[in-house]
């Protein structure tokens, strides 16, 4: 029988895998994740700030598929070798395949800046953002003994979208965080620590000022121009504009969020690769190998427009996702593969559970109504990748605060 295999059961994976199963013919899927749950990372945020457990952006990948089509192997991918067509696993050693999938997400950018790995927290999946949770709670009681102010300091290394959220769910629990610590709520500071000098480049200046304005009133600092040029213990060390003089701002919390590239496999595999991406053809295929597929965050599909490669997002991952299972069902039957047109149909971002902003279709949204659109999309989310099961366990539908 024709062996499909799957590496990754994050929004592209995982989507490929639930439409693939749909498919009738003589193939059988095999789907490898080094967890047994998928996650929502678009939700990592709320894990951090300690607004949701984790099992609310979770659900065992075992849920989501059809077992009697598919089998799920608990596994790290250590390598691919698609000369050979095989996987290297760490428990399971090679396995071959005759279609392969390669859809293994994102892990954090540090730009080679000195002290990022030992110094600052990181926010890639569910275990470490459950570690910056478990952080700054650890800090708060801290300061209950020794009165180090610093300890309540929170900072966000990047203003992208995931600095922004981050920093929007930390004002959230800020009063929770102030009653471990035995203080005000004003007196936790959250700092977000950016290079440029302005933020949401996608967006225009409206809405980036919008956002600022948002980040200002909710006692956020906005540290623009600040490039970051090592991280120390319990300090972020940045220079501003040209000059080169080294300035300091300490926390006890430092969490990094300058931006992602793709799994470290794309490099251990020796793809031609660029920070963990490939790029890919029109159809989601290796330009090399004719049965591989690369989606999602390990992937770089290009705008023809701008003649880039899209930004990594959930969206596109899921939509490369739907696509592949469609063009490994062509594939699988003898047929020709279709390309990927890209439909992107926006972007909103939260800024905290009742505010946010954005932009859907023609359509700017700002606040409330983003942030409720903001739940709406999780929601979908979550039907596309578990199901109305999932989506009744764990959907948002706290719109009306
Ligand atoms: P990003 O690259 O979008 O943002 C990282 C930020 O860090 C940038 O503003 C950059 O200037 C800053 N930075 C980089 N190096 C720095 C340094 N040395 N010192 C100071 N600042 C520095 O990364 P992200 O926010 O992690 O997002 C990754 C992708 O995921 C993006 O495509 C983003 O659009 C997407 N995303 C989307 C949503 C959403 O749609 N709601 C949420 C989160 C992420």
């Amino acid at each position: 029988m024709t062996e499909v295999v799957v590496l990754g059961a994050g929004y592209a994976g995982l989507k490929t895998v639930r439409d693939l199963q749909k498919q009738s013919g003589d193939f059988h899927i095999t789907l490898i994740d080094r967890n047994s749950y998928h996650y929502e990372a678009t939700e990592l945020h709320e894990i951090a700030s300690g607004t949701h457990q984790p099992d609310k952006i979770t659900f065992p990948i075992v849920d989501a598929i059809d077992t009697k089509k598919v089998t799920f192997l608990q596994d790290k991918v250590e390598k691919v070798d698609c000369d050979a067509k095989t996987i290297q696993l760490e428990k399971t050693g090679n396995m071959s395949y005759d279609y392969l999938v390669i859809s293994l997400g994102f892990r954090s950018e540090g730009f080679g800046i000195p002290g990022v790995v030992e110094n600052a927290l990181q926010m890639v999946d569910v275990d470490s953002a459950n570690q910056v949770h478990e952080h700054v709670l650890s800090m708060m009681k801290k300061y209950r003994e020794t009165k180090d102010a610093n300890l309540l300091k929170l900072v966000i290394c990047g203003a992208g979208f995931t600095g922004i959220e981050l920093a929007g769910a930390f004002a959230d629990e800020r009063s929770a965080y102030a009653e471990i610590a035995g203080v005000k709520p004003e007196e936790i500071s959250i700092t977000c620590v950016e290079a440029m000098d302005s933020i949401l480049p996608m967006f225009d200046r409206d809405m980036a000022n919008y956002a600022m304005d948002v980040i200002q009133k909710r006692n956020i600092t906005l540290m623009l121009g600040a490039k970051i040029k090592e991280i120390q213990d319990g300090k972020v060390v940045y220079t501003k504009g040209d000059d080169e003089a080294p300035n300091f701002v300490e926390a006890g919390t430092i969490v990094w969020t300058t931006g992602v590239s793709g799994s470290q496999v794309m490099e251990e595999s020796g793809f031609e690769q660029r920070r963990g991406r490939v790029v890919v053809q029109s159809d989601l295929r290796h330009p090399h190998y004719e049965t591989v597929y690369v989606i999602g965050d390990v992937s770089a599909f290009m705008n023809p427009e701008s003649n880039r490669p899209y930004p990594t997002t959930a969206q596109i991952a899921t939509q490369m996702g739907k696509h592949t299972a469609k063009n490994l069902a062509h594939q699988l039957r003898g047929e020709a593969t279709e390309d990927f047109i890209y439909n992107e149909q926006g972007t909103v971002a939260s800024i905290g559970n009742t505010h946010g902003l954005g932009k859907v279709g023609k359509m700017s949204l700002k606040g409330y109504p983003a942030s409720v659109m903001k739940k709406v999309i999780v929601d979908k989310s979550l039907v596309d990748m578990g199901g109305l099961k999932e989506l009744l366990a764990k959907g948002r539908f706290d719109f009306y605060h």
